[in-house]
């Protein structure tokens, strides 16, 4: 009877179920189907099994599919009914692509008033979607998007509790040296994927341990069950791993990585993650105060040098203000004269409890903080009023070099603002020269700009501490700059070391041949002064000269300064000797480039035991002919020529050496030419004959097609002439 009203109740409900999105099932005491909805007979696919009085178990016989769904939903039953109140659950039902849904079920079992199960109601919704959201908002919110990578909230929340128990752990905190010059000059999209790489060779480096971003170029190893060894090991590995380049946008990126680390077993007990990564980023910036590149593990001692970073910081931060920064002045030397031609300005610091801060010191932690930007911009105002003052004075006009950070050169409003200066302190623009670093170079098209802009201004540029950094020479040719600057490390060590003797001596002859000015660096003793000499370097500036100094002092030092080249140098005679000779190597130099950019060509040639051999040939016809100055020096017609060219060619050759001046026309692997021979006399004999051609291919194609069509016409006519004799004799002159 109960069991009838059951079942009434369940017709009454059925017409409402079969419009659920869901799955409803009323099951009988003893778990066994009596009724479900047409969305569950779909689901389930039941159209055509007998389902109803069957339990669980006997479905998942009938359908293998769903064998484990039915057999789970069975279990779940059961804890129902034991728990006696409505239990919620997930569970996942199979799909025939392969793939699973997540129903939301409900269960509400029902008892007879004795206790006994009564039967059990079954609802579930499907919230695969919502699951998926979830689980991608859940994502995004513990993932970095750009690389992919767990996040500082993932390591913050899921590991502080997890990870500081399994012990001991480590923290190894990675920061991209350089990072920020790449973002600066090759823009932000190409930083931010150069990130995506450096965070999948990061993950692809490491044999143990989790990788997460932790903000910008900075990520985190969390290497759990570890020692101090094999952290050593991971990170050299981590190192190595970005020792090969990146290659984005066709540049070669080279990035390398700082990295600190801490061991939970080497800090007091208790102490969170957020404490670990601190310690781990402060020896992080210990291995990029020792050179970068490198790892450095956390000690109490590095506490103490962060907090004194952090002071300087401060103290920075006011030291414009305050008027705590002076400008020294170094001498540039020209080597051929002796006299100092340039002066390179140097910030100093003169703080009043720290002392006296190098700018070794203070100048990174300017760029990292931004600050160099208005402090370079009071070195630049600065220099450049000195020198007018220096110029007022009457003293000899100088030009003086200011250091450009790459921070500075990627400014916005950099150009302006050199503009402004020079307008302001009046200083003629040729006066002016800025010092940039190799590293600029980087993002070529962007600080070609930047450059011809600054020259328009009619300023010098050079590249401060050239051979260190990488700049490819092939785009070397493409920077409008006026000088190199040799490395000091370079000069200090080349009369020691042979490689850095040929360093220098490469520089130097590169330079030349770019048509560039070179300085040599760090010049500090007497016998380094031969050596540039005889490799003919321009300039030199160091200790050797002088210190920097105030404008003040350098004033009262300027007459020793330029005794120092007739003191320290070779002889003046010789010095003299070996600029003239330049100077006519240069001249040379030039003649022959002319004759090479030059639209024809050039020749020469004499008689020798009555051959005549070519002295010279050069010129883009030349080339254009198929020949080269090496097969045509040093040889006679008949080692380039065909035989019967060659002999056409040496009856002109005759007449010339005979003292006319003759032009013939030729043709040479399909190019026309107009030669000019002129023989040269001295004393009455022809001494030798230079000879001019001109390309006249272009004309002769035109006369050549004149001439085919003055055929064709010639043609036409005579077969008119043929059918009309008298009109075409009339009408013709031709005929
Ligand atoms: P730098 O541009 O390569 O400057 C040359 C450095 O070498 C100077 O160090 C100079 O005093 C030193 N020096 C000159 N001759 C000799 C020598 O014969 N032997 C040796 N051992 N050293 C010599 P300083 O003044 O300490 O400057 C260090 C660096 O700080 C500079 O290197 C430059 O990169 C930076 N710097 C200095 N002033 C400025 C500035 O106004 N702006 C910017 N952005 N950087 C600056
Ligand atoms: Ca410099
Ligand atoms: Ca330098």
């Amino acid at each position: 009877m109960e069991k009838q009203e059951l079942e009434e109740n369940i017709q009454q409900l059925s017409a409402l179920i079969n419009e659920m999105p869901d799955f409803v099932c009323f099951k009988d005491g003893e778990g066994r189907w009596l009724k479900t909805n047409q969305f569950s007979v779909e689901l389930f696919e039941l159209e055509h099994i007998p389902y109803v009085g069957k339990t669980d178990a006997e479905l998942a016989t009938y359908s293998p599919f769903f064998k484990d769904a039915f057999l789970y939903c069975e279990q779940s039953d059961k804890r129902a009914w034991e728990s006696g109140v409505v239990s919620r659950c997930e569970e996942q039902i199979p799909q025939v692509d392969g793939t699973s849904k997540t129903f939301d079920v409900i269960r509400v079992p029902l008892f007879y008033p004795d206790g006994h199960r009564k039967g059990l109601i079954v609802i579930g919704r499907d919230v695969t979607d919502r699951k998926i959201a979830e689980e991608h908002i859940k994502h995004l919110a513990y993932h970095d998007e750009l690389t992919g990578l767990p996040n500082r909230r993932y390591l913050y929340e899921v590991l502080d509790r997890e990870l500081l128990q399994s012990s001991p752990v480590a923290i190894l905190f990675m920061d991209l040296d350089r990072f920020k010059i790449v973002n600066d000059s090759l823009g932000h999209l190409i930083g931010d994927q150069l990130l995506q790489m450096v965070a999948e060779r990061l993950v692809n480096g490491i044999a143990k341990g989790t990788a997460f971003h932790h903000s910008g170029d900075e990520f985190i190893v969390v290497i759990p069950e570890t020692n101090r060894k094999e952290c050593e090991q991971i990170a050299r590995q981590i190192i190595d791993h970005y020792s090969t380049p990146f290659n984005l946008d066709s540049n070669d990126i080279f990035i390398s990585p700082s990295i600190g680390i801490c061991i939970s077993e080497n800090v007091e007990n208790r102490i969170s993650v957020q404490e670990m990564i601190k310690f781990a980023d402060l020896a992080m910036y210990e291995a990029k105060r020792e050179g970068k590149n490198t790892f450095r593990f956390y000690t109490k001692v590095i506490t103490s040098q962060a907090q004194a970073t952090l002071q300087m910081e401060t103290h920075l931060h006011r030291a414009l203000e305050r008027n705590e920064f002076v400008l020294h002045y170094q001498p540039q030397i020209d080597l051929h004269s002796g006299k100092v031609c340039g002066l390179e300005a140097l910030i100093r610091w003169n703080h009043p409890e720290l002392g006296f801060v190098s700018p070794g010191e203070f100048i990174p932690l300017a760029e990292e903080t931004g600050l160099i930007v208005p402090i370079g911009k009071w070195v630049l105002y600065t220099a450049c009023k000195q020198v007018k003052e220096w110029q007022d004075k009457g003293l000899p006009p100088l030009r003086v070099a200011v250091n450009l950070s790459a921070r500075q050169f990627y400014q916005t409003d950099l150009v302006e603002m050199v503009c402004k200066v020079l307008k302001e302190t009046k200083l003629a623009p040729g006066y002016l020269e800025l010092e940039i670093t190799e590293s600029i170079t980087m993002d070529v098209g962007r600080s070609i700009k930047i450059l011809t802009d600054l020259k328009r201004l009619g300023i010098e540029i050079s590249i401060d501490d050239f051979g260190t950094g990488y700049s490819s020479l092939a785009y070397l040719k493409k920077f409008p700059v006026d000088k190199l600057k040799i490395d000091q490390s370079f000069v200090r060590d080349c009369l020691k070391n042979s490689s850095d003797a040929t360093i220098v001596q490469t520089i130097i002859s590169m330079a030349k041949n770019l048509n560039l000015r070179v300085i040599a660096e760090g010049v500090e003793t007497k016998e380094h002064l031969p050596f540039l000499q005889q490799h003919l370097c321009h300039e030199a500036q160091g200790y050797l000269f002088c210190k920097p100094v105030s404008i003040d002092e350098l004033e009262h030092k300027f007459a020793k300064v330029e005794t120092i080249l007739a003191k320290c140098g070779v002889p003046e005679a010789i010095n003299q000797q070996l600029w003239l000779e330049e100077a006519l190597r240069m001249a040379r130099q030039d003649l022959h480039d002319t004759i090479r950019m030059q639209q024809g060509m050039t020749f020469k040639f004499k008689e020798n035991n009555g051959a005549f051999i070519h002295t010279l040939g050069d010129g883009e016809l030349l080339y254009r002919m198929g020949l080269s100055p090496g097969k045509m020096v040093g040889k006679e017609l008949f080692d380039f020529l065909p035989p019967e060219e060659a002999q056409k060619k040496l009856m002109y050759y005759k007449q010339a050496w005979a003292g006319h001046c003759v032009n013939y026309e030729g043709k040479l692997n399909g190019v026309y030419y107009f030669a000019a021979l002129r023989p040269i006399i001295r004393a009455g004999c022809v001494v030798e004959v230079i000879a001019s051609c001109v390309d006249i291919t272009e004309r002769k194609q035109m006369e050549e097609e004149l001439e085919q069509s003055e055929m064709r016409w010639r043609q036409i006519v005579k077969i008119a002439a043929r059918r009309y004799p008298r009109t075409a004799e009339r009408k013709n002159p031709l005929l």
